[in-house]
């Protein structure tokens, strides 16, 4: 254990979700004293599945701050690849649109699982506590007192620590105690979209009934079905659709109406899930939160973190990787200050918040994308994009690849998205291509690329080039 950190501060997380339980380790295995408190049981010990959806897709973002702590490799032989997407077309043909390149693929892992690896991987520090069906019902910033519920015993108790990071997700009683503060500035918001899950099973002979290498995409403009392999070699199929509204899931309430709405936008459901009606009205209708928020912390003793500062849309499947970031980042902070976790606590949202800002931005756009990806032009610029990354590597990278595969850091992959889409629509509209040769990439290279990148290279001096 490394000198510097063995100070004996006692640091209390709320919330032992992915971020929670992550961050935790990374103080533990640091020397700090630290007790997670969880308000749902311990769900390695009881049969419930580890929160909300079930098959999360991990990225390199993700993958990194795992490494950091000794467990990315045996995450990683517990998830299923997918390097590409495939896009089913209401006539039955596909596209098959690659993620990335050299055999780069986003991870499946099960929720639960690696929840459960990363509490086991914390109490093996040896310095962090778990505290299960624990509910922080109350919290006094200034005396860094928590008011604890205990669900088994139905009493209250009050503890009081050094300092409290919030990491209790979206709807955190540490963020609404922070935003009660003066000049606080909160922005929940709910798209008007939300979520319905269904499972795809096995076939008869218990194998994959699709493609298990890509995620698949039902594409409908205004709402989409998306599936993810499991490591069970069933599929999570999520169906993002309004809430309200003529066609919205509160009002595909009765099984001929639901019949009606798959047979009419997505034909192969009913050959993929033979009791799709049956789970449609048993599963629940859950909404989609995006959140950002300032400030991040409280007088530089309490700190949000994860969800609970900056929920984002699913719609690039980043949460969770993001969330793992802030860890990668915080982690770094812890060095670069020398453990001065008032100094810690103060810089980690200046640092990090223009990225979380930007990724929230960014995912809320790709609904749109995902919605209109079997469109002729979005395939056409998916090419365009292709050809330029491989001419020009990592001065032009696409946004997907930016997210998922690399560490650029996220408000810098959207500005170069913001200037790369600018310029591939501007090529569109005045050269309107039939044909995507590599003679026509030089061509726009010259004519379009070359001196825009040349002025963006000025302007970031080359600092933040990945
Ligand atoms: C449909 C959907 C699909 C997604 N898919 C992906 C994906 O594929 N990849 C990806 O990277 N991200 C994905 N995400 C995002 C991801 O789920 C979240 O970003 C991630 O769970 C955030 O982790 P967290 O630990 O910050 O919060 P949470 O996972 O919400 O954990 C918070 C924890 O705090 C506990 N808690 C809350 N309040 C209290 C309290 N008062 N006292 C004690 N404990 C408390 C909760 O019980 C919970 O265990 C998806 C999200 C949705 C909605």
């Amino acid at each position: 254990m490394d000198e510097r950190f063995t100070r004996k501060e006692r640091i209390c997380i709320v919330g032992a979700g992915l971020v929670g339980s992550l961050l935790s380790i990374i103080l533990g295995q640091r020397g700090y004293q630290v007790d997670l408190i969880e308000k749902r049981c311990d769900m390695r010990k009881e049969d419930i599945p580890g929160g909300r959806t079930i098959a999360m897709s991990l990225s390199h973002r993700g993958f990194e701050a795992l490494s950091l702590v000794g467990l990315k490799d045996y995450i990683k032989q517990h998830t299923v690849a997918k390097s590409s997407r495939m896009v089913h077309l209401k006539d039955g043909t596909v596209h098959v649109q690659e993620y990335g390149r050299d055999g780069q693929a986003i991870h499946t892992i099960n929720r639960k699982f690696i929840n459960s690896a990363l509490l086991d991987k914390a109490e093996a520090t040896g310095n962090v506590n778990t505290y299960f069906e624990s509910q922080c019902v109350n919290l006094n910033l200034d005396k860094q007192e928590l008011e604890l519920f205990n669900k088994q015993t139905g009493k209250c108790d009050f503890r009081q620590y050094d300092r409290i990071i919030g990491a209790d997700g979206v709807f955190s009683k540490v963020a609404n105690e922070i935003a009660k503060q003066e000049q606080a500035n909160f922005e929940r918001f709910s798209p008007e979209y939300g979520y319905k899950e269904l499972v795809i099973p096995t076939d008869s002979e218990n194998n994959w009934k699709l493609n298990n290498k890509v995620v698949h995409v039902w594409p409908q403009g205004h709402f989409n079905l998306v599936a993810l392999p499991n490591t069970n070699k069933t599929f999570t199929c999520t169906l993002f659709l309004k809430l309200n509204g003529e066609i919205s899931l509160n009002t595909l309430n009765d099984h001929k109406l639901i019949a009606n709405f798959f047979n009419k936008h997505f034909p192969d459901v009913s050959r993929l899930i033979p009791n799709y009606c049956e789970q449609f009205m048993e599963n629940p209708v859950s909404k989609i939160y995006s959140l950002k928020c300032a400030p991040w912390q409280y007088r530089n003793k309490v700190l949000l973190i994860g969800d609970a500062c900056h929920a984002i849309a699913p719609f690039f499947a980043m949460g969770m990787n993001v969330g793992f970031e802030d860890c990668t980042v915080f982690e770094s902070l812890i060095t670069k200050l020398d453990g001065d976790l008032d100094k810690v606590f103060d810089e980690f949202s200046r640092v990090r918040k223009v990225d979380t800002d930007a990724i929230a931005d960014l995912s809320l756009q790709n609904f749109t994308s995902l919605g209109t990806s079997d469109k002729s032009n979005y395939h056409l610029k998916w090419q365009i994009n292709r050809l330029l990354w491989n001419k020009l590597n990592n001065d032009w990278m696409p946004l997907y690849p930016m997210i998922a595969f690399s560490s650029i850091p996220l408000a810098e992959v959207r500005r170069r998205s913001t200037l790369q889409a600018y310029l591939i629509d501007k090529i569109i509209n005045e050269e309107n291509p039939s044909e995507v040769t590599d003679q026509w990439i030089d061509y726009i290279h010259t004519k379009y690329i070359k001196d825009e990148l040349e002025k963006k290279n000025a302007y970031t001096n080359g600092v933040l080039e990945a």
